[in-house]
């Protein structure tokens, strides 16, 4: 009998390492097969929030709505590319259909439970030592200039409450000294403390080294073409770097899952939801706070290194050109907020592809028939957030322990 579980992991996200690490904790071998280099996707250049407070699903009551007046008015975040896509289109009808009050709060509780899940596993992984990520614990702002949809905020935030999770009212007159970085015109603001926020750059650089030093194997620039299947289990991969085989075997490949799964005939409903960012030095009036600016539907995220606008929602493919425009409406958005929206220099323009789930719940399940084949994928906009609960219930279910939580809301039979 082998001394250790040999396990492959496709994909070198924040999913794939944090899976990795509790594999590692555990005594696992593994090995992580990366078809460009670790965190070159869409862990790389994301807001950096650990949103624990974001229970409430995309598709929730009026949410379609909205953003068809904002695309009328060229104010929304939120872009389709008009192409006879069945799949994307079939996505979009599901995701309309899940925007009514009982669904968001089925979804709002299924959420909840890997959201907290979360929460404790990340105070003990960035408390380790040589995990560095100008990490704070200080909350989050949630910046309304609009004072109706300020004062429509209590509605959310009275749900929050339920879960514990409610946030503090900032009005107009209190928020010039509160947050001095904002302009003088806004409606109020809620802070909410449970909310964190890290730079994921930052974070998955030192994740990297600090599990190579236990044992990580790493394949890079390694596209994994197709998977060698042996009754009803997975047996190795076939890349551009030859075979590798192990006793299981976990897809991380975020937004490219459905790409990925083609061999095996998965389909999964895993749309690229298309974000951008900008990463410069901090301004003079730097913001204290990561502040999410509701209208413009971006976030600012100030770190003692550096300061970042990210937001946008395209879904156009797989295409990873970096739209001019799409960035600028970063600045403008910024703009109308904030007194100092721009660093100097900037040192970074970036996109990437989220992987969405038109539920806005992840997939975390076996592949039907193939029982040593995990599938961990579709954590939309919270992939960071995510990672922790994820990583842990992928361990346990590797090592046939019922994960901590219950996992049904994530199986791919929903979509069935
Ligand atoms: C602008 C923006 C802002 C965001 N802000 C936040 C935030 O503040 N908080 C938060 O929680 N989340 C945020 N997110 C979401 C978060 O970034 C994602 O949900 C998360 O990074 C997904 O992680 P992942 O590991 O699944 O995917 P990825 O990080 O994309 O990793 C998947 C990896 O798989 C690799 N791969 C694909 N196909 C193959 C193959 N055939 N062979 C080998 N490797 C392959 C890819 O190269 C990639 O490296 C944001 C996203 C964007 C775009």
């Amino acid at each position: 009998m082998k001394a250790k579980k040999e396990v492959i992991i496709i994909g070198g996200g924040v999913i794939g390492l944090a899976c990795a690490h509790y594999l590692i904790d555990k005594g696992a071998s593994v090995r992580i097969i990366e078809k460009d280099t670790i965190g070159d996707g869409a862990s790389h250049g994301n807001c950096g929030l650990l949103y624990f407070s974001d229970v409430i699903p995309l598709c929730s009551p009026g949410t379609v709505s909205q953003e068809i007046a904002r695309t009328l008015k060229g104010t929304s975040p939120l872009y389709i590319k008009p192409t006879l896509d069945i799949k994307r289109l079939i996505w979009l009808l599901k995701f309309a259909s899940k925007c009514n009050t009982g669904q968001m709060a089925k979804a709002a509780k299924e959420k909840y439970e890997i959201l907290n899940y979360s929460i404790s596993l990340f105070d003990t992984l960035l408390a380790l030592k040589d995990i560095n990520c100008d990490f704070e614990k200080k909350g989050i702002l949630s910046v309304f200039k609009d004072k109706k949809n300020f004062e429509n905020h209590e509605t959310t935030n009275a749900f929050l409450k339920t879960y514990n999770l409610g946030g503090r009212r900032i009005d107009k007159e209190e928020l010039q000294e509160f947050e001095p970085a904002l302009k003088n015109d806004m409606a109020g603001a809620w802070l909410n403390k449970a909310d964190w926020h890290l730079k994921p750059d930052m974070l998955m650089t030192s994740w990297r080294k600090h599990l190579s030093q236990k044992g990580l194997i790493i394949e890079e620039h390694c596209n994994v073409l197709e998977f060698e299947t042996k009754g009803d289990a997975v047996v190795g991969v076939n890349t551009i770097k030859g075979n590798f085989a192990a006793d299981a075997f976990i897809l991380a490949t975020g937004a490219w899952a459905p790409k990925t799964l083609r061999q095996l005939k998965l389909d999964l409903p895993v749309q690229p939801g298309k974000g951008y960012s900008i990463t410069m030095e901090r301004p003079g009036i730097c913001p204290s706070y990561p502040c999410s600016l509701y209208e413009k539907s971006m976030v600012v995220t100030p770190w003692r290194s550096g300061y970042r606008l990210g937001g946008t929602m395209e879904f156009s493919g797989y295409d990873n050109n970096l739209n001019p425009k799409r960035l600028s409406k970063l600045i403008s958005g910024a703009t109308a907020f904030l007194r100092e929206p721009v660093g100097h220099p900037v040192i970074e323009e970036w996109t990437s592809l989220r992987p969405m789930t038109y539920d806005d719940l992840p997939i975390i399940d076996r592949a039907p028939s193939l029982e040593n084949f995990i599938i961990a994928t579709g954590h939309g906009m919270l992939g960071l957030t995510l990672a922790t609960g994820t990583g842990k219930i992928v361990c346990d279910m590797v090592f046939g322990k019922t994960p901590e939580i219950n996992i049904t809301p994530f199986g791919i039979s929903r979509f069935r």
